[in-house]
């Protein structure tokens, strides 16, 4: 038997990939007394840029919290939270809502810190339940047969296991291998998203802000939301806005000097765009049931809403189940319909994400001349009514209920 260079050990498991999906996985399989061995390409030191899923729901943390205890405390512990939530119009604010201190112990609504931070954090725990990491290792190609997978990596290694959680993340090998293509659009539109550092001497209220139409932004959609040790801005260009007079330093500090306080223009620490991706794979598992897709080797959704690390973890946990009950079967039959009811049950919350996604872009491009009107009313009513102020706050996220086990949305 060896170890490091898995030629010839057999892994009743092995999860490819250590972002969240893959930490999720994880820690499930910790929990459920399984061994977790964890293969990703990069160096146990390398270092992911940007806040990026910034936002988690209080339902990531108390799944994590049950999976391994104290760990949705320590993510909470080291999170921003905000009290209010506040949605202009064209520089007239149209609806502001702060929430009383929370008084009851326990776990937040929701927290927000940067995303490596989180990572950092459930790799902590991932350690010291047990699990293995496998770093450097890149998986370049996956064989499925009715017994299990082989995994080979770009050094020529073979990995042998009867179920691999695949977590490799939106360019997924494993989803090409298996076969399952992406379905779905991507925006035309391009979005800005800007990381920036605190400014304790020009310090901002810790609250949520969209601005629909900013006039200081040549009317363009801006979101503003905080984390902990800094600020999320996100800015939502025009169809035919050129990027990189967006993303430059000098366009940089000429848009948010515009519209936050001058200092800011100077606290860049991370720069990216998107297009708003509204896509899920075809099928999670492959024909034999033997690899099962979670987080962003099953989907990609845009950042509106926060569904995608957050519906990465209960994708991670379907999958530990299913797994944990192919592996306890008797008969290869019952084996075989836990995976496909995973893939089934996760492919509905993705599709369902999906449409949420769809929804919240619908709402800020306002492209219909229908969505276009029924917002300019809502605007105009605001002040006097409540439910029009609030319909425009909520909306650039998606509806807010969710499927079971499907991310749920409340920036
Ligand atoms: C700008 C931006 C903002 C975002 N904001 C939010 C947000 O606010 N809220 C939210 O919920 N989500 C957000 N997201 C999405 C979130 O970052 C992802 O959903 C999340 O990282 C997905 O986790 P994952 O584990 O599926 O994939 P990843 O985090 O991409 O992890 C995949 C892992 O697989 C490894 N890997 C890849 N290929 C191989 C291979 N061939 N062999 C071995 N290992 C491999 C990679 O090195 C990586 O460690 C945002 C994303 C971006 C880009």
């Amino acid at each position: 038997m060896t170890t490091d260079t898995g030629t010839t050990r057999r892994h009743p498991v092995l999860v490819v990939g250590a972002g969240p999906a893959g930490l999720s996985a994880a820690l499930a399989l910790r929990a459920a007394g399984l061994p977790a061995v964890l293969l990703d390409r990069r160096t146990e030191d390398s270092i992911r840029p940007g806040s990026r899923a910034a936002y988690l729901h209080g339902a990531s943390l108390r799944e994590l919290e049950r999976l391994s205890p104290g760990l949705g405390h320590d993510i909470a512990g080291r999170g921003q939270m905000w009290a209010t939530k506040r949605s202009y119009w064209a520089g007239k604010e149209v609806f502001t809502r702060t929430y009383a201190p929370l008084t009851r112990d326990g776990l937040p609504p929701f927290t927000s810190l940067p995303q490596v931070i989180t990572e950092d954090l459930m790799a902590d725990a991932c350690r010291k339940a047990g699990a293995e990491f496998h770093w450097g290792v890149e998986i370049t190609s996956a064989e499925t047969t009715p017994d299990g997978v082989r995994l080979t990596d770009s050094a020529g290694r073979t990995w042998e296991a009867d179920y691999v959680v695949a977590a490799d993340g939106s360019r997924s090998p494993l989803r090409a291998a298996i076969g399952s293509p992406l379905e779905g659009p991507r925006s035309q539109h391009t979005f800005v998203v800007v990381d920036l550092v605190d400014d304790p001497d020009h310090p901002m209220p810790i609250e949520r802000v969209f601005h629909y139409r900013h006039p200081k932004a040549g009317g363009r959609n801006v979101l503003t939301v905080p984390f902990a040790g800094g600020w999320r801005v996100d800015l939502n260009l025009l169809a035919d806005d050129d990027p990189e007079k967006y993303i430059s330093p000098e366009g940089l500090r000429n848009w948010l000097s515009r519209i936050l306080p001058a200092a800011y223009g100077e606290r860049v620490s991370w720069v990216s765009t998107y297009r708003f991706a509204q896509q899920v794979a075809t099928h999670f598992t492959d024909a034999h049931h033997r690899v099962l897709l979670t987080g962003e080797a099953a989907h990609l959704f845009a950042p509106f809403g926060a569904r995608g690390m957050n519906s990465s973890i209960p994708d991670a946990i379907g999958a530990v189940e299913a797994i944990t009950e192919a592996l306890d079967a008797t008969r290869p039959h019952t084996a075989t319909a836990a995976v496909a009811r995973f893939a089934a049950q996760r492919h509905e919350a993705a599709s369902y994400n999906r449409a949420c996604a769809a929804s919240a872009l619908e709402h800020m491009l306002a492209q219909r001349p229908s969505m276009w009107l029924r917002q300019r009313a809502a605007a105009a009513v605001a002040d006097a009514g409540r439910r029009a102020g609030a319909w425009l706050d909520a909306a650039p996220y998606g509806p807010k209920l969710a499927a079971r086990g499907a991310a749920r949305t409340s920036y």
